[in-house]
């Protein structure tokens, strides 16, 4: 139940009084005042926040108007902020932590399970290469490349314990500081990173150097659908070519075209977006992807693009446990 005074504040932001507001607001312990400023919504705690800093900080109330600021930031960042309050109690700070762990699993949150899955993937070899990024990010919260802060997004977490969960992956690249979704650089200099390059899944090899191991290629490819949670996801497809960066081979293509000269350059996006497998070069390839895309239809596909000859580039858009 809501207590009255959160009740009368929600009433008095939604009439515009803020003055009456930001009272109603100071008075709120830490463990309402989250909830109740998320439930305000975007804009309307947009505009309490702002009047409720210049009203507290007219009345020479620093300390009320930074707890504000900082149970505000909790809330629009979904994280704890990177300041404190000098006189901010403790037990406030740990009812912040309550919340975040208690909102849906989104951002930067997931949950210790989640994270232990991940670790015991990695201890046991079911996960193998990057192994220090994955338990630096699962034990620190981040990994340092040693300029830069890079953390693994919540989708990865779900992602790397459906895939090992029976099956061995080996990853070639993940967290890569300011290079696309590997490690997408945000307003505080921290990387986020959604994404994975595998070269080899359950035993099959993904990779088409020089256009040869179609087979494995195709079955890694759709074994790896098969096993994703379900969640929003991009493929960077295999495409044959000589060596890692090489030139297209277009006679050899399997999944979409790699062809300049033919209006495909790299990258370029398949139609229609979540299954553009009328487009794959190879039928087998496209019977083949189609049917894993059917078998497990909570993995969504929002695009798919040919990618690096020796491995599957999978971003993870959003992804939940399974
Ligand atoms: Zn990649």
């Amino acid at each position: 139940m809501p207590s009255n005074n959160r009740i009368q504040m929600e009433a008095a932001a939604r009439a515009q009084q803020w003055e009456a507001a930001t009272d109603w607001l100071n008075s709120l312990a830490m463990f309402e005042m989250l909830p109740a400023l998320e439930k305000l919504g975007a804009v309307t705690r947009g505009k309490l926040v702002e009047q409720a800093l210049k009203i507290l900080s007219g009345r020479g109330w620093n300390g009320s108007a930074q707890r504000i600021r900082w149970a505000n930031e909790v809330v629009a960042a979904k994280a704890l902020p990177t300041f404190t309050p000098a006189d901010l109690p403790g037990d406030q700070v740990q009812d912040a932590r309550r919340y975040l762990a208690a909102l849906p699993l989104s951002g930067t949150a997931v949950s210790a399970e989640v994270k232990a899955a991940v670790l015991a993937a990695v201890h046991t070899g079911k996960i193998q290469g990057v192994t220090g990024q994955l338990t630096s990010a699962a034990n620190n919260g981040h990994f340092n490349d040693g300029q830069h802060t890079i953390v693994l997004s919540a989708g990865m977490f779900h992602t790397l314990a459906a895939l090992s969960r029976s099956n061995t992956l080996v990853l070639m690249s993940m967290m890569r500081y300011n290079e696309g979704p590997h490690g997408k650089v945000g307003e505080d200099g921290v990387a986020v990173c959604s994404a994975m390059d595998i070269t080899v899944y359950s035993g099959l090899s993904i990779n088409l150097i020089n256009g040869g191991n179609v087979e494995n290629t195709v079955a890694g490819v759709c074994k790896v659908i098969d096993n994703l949670p379900p969640g929003l996801f991009a493929l960077g497809l295999t495409r044959p070519s000589p060596y890692p960066k090489g030139p297209p081979m277009p006679d050899k293509d399997i999944f979409l075209p790699m062809n300049p000269g033919a209006g495909w350059p790299m990258y370029k996006v398949g139609f229609p977006l979540g299954n553009p497998t009328p487009q794959f070069v190879n039928l087998k390839a496209a019977e083949a992807v189609n049917a894993a895309l059917g078998r497990n239809p909570r993995a969504k596909m929002n695009r798919m693009f040919q990618d690096g000859p020796d491995h599957l580039h999978l971003e993870v858009i959003s992804a939940s446990s399974a």
